[in-house]
């Protein structure tokens, strides 16, 4: 049975001929879209040994090793430029995944579908594809056994299309709010005000003072968002 979160993850891979699951862990994720028939074949990238193994293990006792391609390496590296036309990277954080898209930028040439999940600082994964020229074309947010999780889809689009609000809560998501994304929200503000409190004990200094600034901000964007009363 696959995860609630992967399960939405593989709802949004477009039904193609082959796709490629960077950082696969156990291959579950390939191995329920190949049988699901969305994709005939997959790549499932692993760069550590142990997942690796699981993820060919998983793989051959389902009995899609005919379909399913494991291999070992770092991010993108596993693959031939035009060899996939859909690329996934789920379960790792924000600036994790935009760092895999950029050292392999070269090998994107003939995907035209990015499928993200990034489990914390999603907006560094927005600030990538909106710098790199992909659009967001869809969005979800979910919980699952007390964790927030978002995840991203883009197409090829146009370069500096969202504004910082559209980065920091989601193009998508912000205007179709559910009880996942105004609980994420709602923890977010309880964060900030901690830290604004810390911030107030501390001694005053121009990083403080920075800092506080931008936690004042981030505030009342979430506040106008949730449409909380000042
Ligand atoms: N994608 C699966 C999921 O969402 O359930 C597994 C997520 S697991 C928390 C993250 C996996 O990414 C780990 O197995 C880790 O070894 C792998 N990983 C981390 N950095 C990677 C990289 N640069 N290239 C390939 N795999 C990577």
């Amino acid at each position: 049975q696959l995860s609630k979160r992967l399960e939405i993850v593989a709802s949004f891979i477009q039904p193609a001929d082959s796709f490629a699951d960077i950082g696969s862990d156990h291959a579950y994720l390939p191995c329920y879209a190949v049988k699901k028939g969305i994709v005939s074949r997959a790549v499932a990238g692993e760069v550590v040994d142990g997942p690796f193994k699981s993820a060919k293990r998983q793989v051959a006792s389902e009995g899609l090793s005919k379909h399913i391609d494991v291999r070992k390496g770092n991010g993108l590296a596993v693959l031939e430029p035009g060899e996939v036309e859909c690329v996934t990277i789920a379960g790792m954080g924000g600036p994790l995944i935009a760092s895999i898209l950029e050292d392999g930028v070269d090998k994107l040439q003939g995907v035209t579908k990015l499928v993200l999940q990034p489990n914390i600082a999603s907006h560094s994964v927005r600030t990538w594809l909106d710098s790199n020229g992909w659009m967001i074309d869809d969005e979800a947010i979910l919980e699952e056994d007390g964790q927030l999780y978002e995840v991203i889809s883009a197409i090829s689009g146009l370069k500096g299309r969202l504004t910082e609000q559209e980065i920091y809560f989601g193009p998508i998501l912000i205007d179709n709010q559910n009880d996942a994304f105004r609980l994420k929200w709602q923890r977010e503000l309880e964060q900030i005000e901690q830290v604004l409190k810390q911030l107030s004990e501390a001694k005053d200094s121009e990083s403080a003072a920075r800092k506080k600034e931008e936690m004042l901000k981030k505030k009342q964007w979430i506040k106008d968002v949730l449409e909380i009363e000042n």
